[in-house]
């Protein structure tokens, strides 16, 4: 179980319209407890793919460093990465699951015409062959179809 707290999905959501419809990326910061990861902070990183962004995300690693130190500071870890699919599903792509780490989860933020649509979160396996999705909590429970700029 993925659990979101609020403060850490509202700069996902807005992370995530801004940069409609470019992909946005980016750290997710918190505790692991027993099964549960619990995200206390987002941080936003760089899209550092070299082509089109529409489809594709890389996340700049100095950037990702710089997240690992934050996060350590506070006496979390990273857990995951989140990123967004502009005008496309919350699925794990082949790409995705090509750059992904093991040790991450995955947390895919859907965005249609600029608004948040649906997110899923997805654990690749050691071999990076296949995911398995986790279930997620997000702050907003059915309110999630409303639009970005009304959180
Ligand atoms: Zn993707």
């Amino acid at each position: 179980m993925l659990r979101v707290e609020l403060e850490a999905w509202r700069e996902i959501l807005s992370h995530a319209c801004r940069s409609y419809p470019d992909e946005a990326c980016g750290a997710l910061l918190g505790l692991r407890e027993q099964e549960e990861r619990r995200v206390y902070e987002a941080v936003a990183l760089s899209n550092v793919w070299p082509g089109s962004k529409r489809n594709r995300y890389r996340v700049d690693p100095l950037e990702l460093l710089r997240a690992e130190r934050h996060a350590r500071q506070r006496g979390w870890d990273v857990l995951g990465i989140y990123h967004s699919h502009p005008d496309a599903a919350p699925y794990f792509s082949r790409t995705d699951l090509e750059q992904a780490c093991p040790w991450y989860c995955y947390l895919v933020v859907s965005v249609r015409d600029g608004a948040f649509a649906a997110a899923r979160c997805w654990q690749p396996n050691d071999e990076l062959t296949s995911v398995i999705e986790q279930a997620i909590c997000l702050p907003f429970g059915d309110e999630q179809e409303e639009t970005c700029q009304e959180y």
